[in-house]
């Protein structure tokens, strides 16, 4: 018996997880319930997480949580519950099997199986924003060498378990170079230990267009949170509909199982929902905790229900659909072929399909870093480079000089071109002469400097080279 979270949500929550659980405890499911209230009424109660402080202790006690969509209401200062407990609960990785049910699910793409794994705590979700002049605001993109390490290595074991025979990676490194740049490094790195696991490596655009038109060349695709997030929204819709698919937020103590869509406030308390996106996500929980014969009973099941043409609104379509169904009925009909397998649909079989033990992530020695420059943001309000040049130069020492500047990440300064827009933002490159060094004691006294100029300085960045590389980019043009 394993004892679960669960929390029925809003809209059409409360209904596919009560067709949810009647399937799994019909197939035999050992598991014991304890129900937590998450999302809009504990917002509204003035609660701006969506969740009260006890039921943390009931999820962290339990470690498993099965999650129905909830409603974030309208308006600032509400958080989104499922980002805090992805990253609360340190969930990493975020598992979307996308696969066509053709011919009984209407696709477009009849022989897709794809599996995204994306990653889950980092990224542009770590929400640091700031905003730092009149006319711009910032969103810090935080990638971190665990953060990386975890998900592919997360992958490829995922691939490796699933007798999957490729993990293609995709980032946007050729423009983020830091930071997607790290992803991908780290992917060569982990895929290198897996030979007999094709491994590859798409920029995201141009991979993103080829799984939209192509998605059978792709078997498991690991990308950082952003891209996953859209991407993984779009591959459930080309298998027929985001209402078909569940996800799996999994973490080294606790783990989080859902639907990919939301409450659908406007079908609520009509039975019309379909369940299946929870259903799935249950039977990724029944996997994960170890009853993987329950979670094929249930699959095989569902397999052959939607072979019947038993379909609720979403999926029903004249002529390859048979019975249009509610939510309840369909999770009568599930019940009913509980024991029995697909005829055309291939079966599956879940033998080894345990949750995955990864190893820990071992910090590596620190490298040699040393402070070569000091990147100063400025908030001025001229247009012309070479006038904030000239402010700008007076704050110079005799050994550290101004040596670029840029606007949006473009070179204005020196040799800027007239045509380039500039906001009122402005990055100023400061590096020692050739034959000195720069310490924090020379920032300082540049800040000193700039205060004294009446320089509006916004924020400063630290230059730094590790083992003699350089761990900042060049401005654009320079
Ligand atoms: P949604 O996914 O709730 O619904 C979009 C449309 O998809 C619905 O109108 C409906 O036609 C269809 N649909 C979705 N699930 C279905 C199902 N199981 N059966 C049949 N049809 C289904 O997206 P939305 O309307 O943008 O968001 C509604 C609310 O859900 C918002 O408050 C949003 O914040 C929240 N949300 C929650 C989660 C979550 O809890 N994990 C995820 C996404 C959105």
């Amino acid at each position: 018996m394993t004892k679960i979270t669960v929390a029925k949500g809003d809209g059409i929550g409360p209904e596919i997880m009560d067709a949810t659980l009647e399937i799994i405890l019909a197939a035999g499911a050992k598991i014991e319930i304890e129900e937590i209230e998450v999302g809009e009424k504990v917002y509204l109660a003035g609660n701006s997480n969506g969740i009260a402080s006890e039921s943390w202790d009931t999820i962290r006690r339990n470690k498993i949580f099965l999650k129905a969509p909830i409603t974030t209401p309208q308006g600032g200062g509400y958080k989104s519950l499922n980002v805090t407990t992805r990253k609360f609960l340190g969930l990493y990785s975020n598992v979307r099997p996308c696969k066509s049910l053709h011919p009984f699910v209407s696709t477009k793409h009849p022989v897709m199986d794809i599996v995204i794994v994306r990653e889950n705590e980092e990224d542009l979700y770590a929400g640091i924003e700031h905003q730092q002049t009149d006319e711009v605001v910032q969103c810090l993109k935080l990638i971190s060498r665990p953060g990386c390490e975890k998900i592919v290595r997360y992958a490829f074991e995922y691939a490796k378990q699933q007798n999957r025979k490729k993990v293609t990676c995709f980032t946007k490194d050729n423009i983020m170079k830091q930071t997607d740049g790290l992803f991908h490094q780290v992917f060569d790195e982990i895929a290198s230990e897996y030979p007999e696991i094709e491994n590859e490596h798409w920029i995201i655009d141009i991979g993103a267009a080829k799984m939209a038109d192509t998605p059978e060349l792709f078997d498991v695709i690991v990308m950082p949170n952003l891209y996953g997030d859209v991407l993984s929204d779009v591959a459930a819709q080309i298998t027929g509909s985001v209402g078909l698919a569940g996800s799996a937020n999994i973490g080294e103590e606790c783990s989080m199982f859902e639907a990919i869509h939301g409450s659908a406030p406007r079908r609520a308390g009509q039975n019309l929902a379909n369940p299946s996106g929870l259903l799935q996500g249950a039977i990724m929980m029944l996997n994960h905790i170890g009853q993987t014969e329950v979670a094929e009973k249930v699959q095989n099941a569902w397999l052959k229900t939607l072979e019947d043409g038993i379909h609720t609104y979403d999926i029903f379509k004249e002529g390859t659909s048979k019975i249009k169904v509610g939510t309840k009925e369909f999770a009568t009909a599930v019940i009913a072929n509980l024991g029995h397998k697909p005829t055309l649909l291939k079966a599956v079989s879940y033998a080894n399909n345990e949750a995955l033990i990864l190893p820990k992530y071992k910090r590596k020695p620190a490298a040699k870093k040393e402070l070569v420059g000091i990147d100063i943001f400025v908030h001025w309000n001229g247009t012309k480079p070479d006038e904030l040049a000239e402010k700008i130069k007076k704050i110079e020492t005799e050994t550290i000089k101004l040596t670029m500047i840029t606007n949006r990440g473009i070179k204005v300064w020196p040799n800027g071109f007239d045509e380039t827009f500039c906001t009122d933002h402005w990055r100023c490159r400061f590096k020692p002469n050739e034959d000195s060094e720069i310490n924090k004691t020379n920032i300082i006294g540049l800040l000193q400097k700039a205060f004294d100029q009446n320089v509006d300085t916004i924020k400063t960045e630290n230059l730094y080279s590790f083992d003699g590389k350089a761990g900042y980019s060049l401005g654009q043009g320079q």
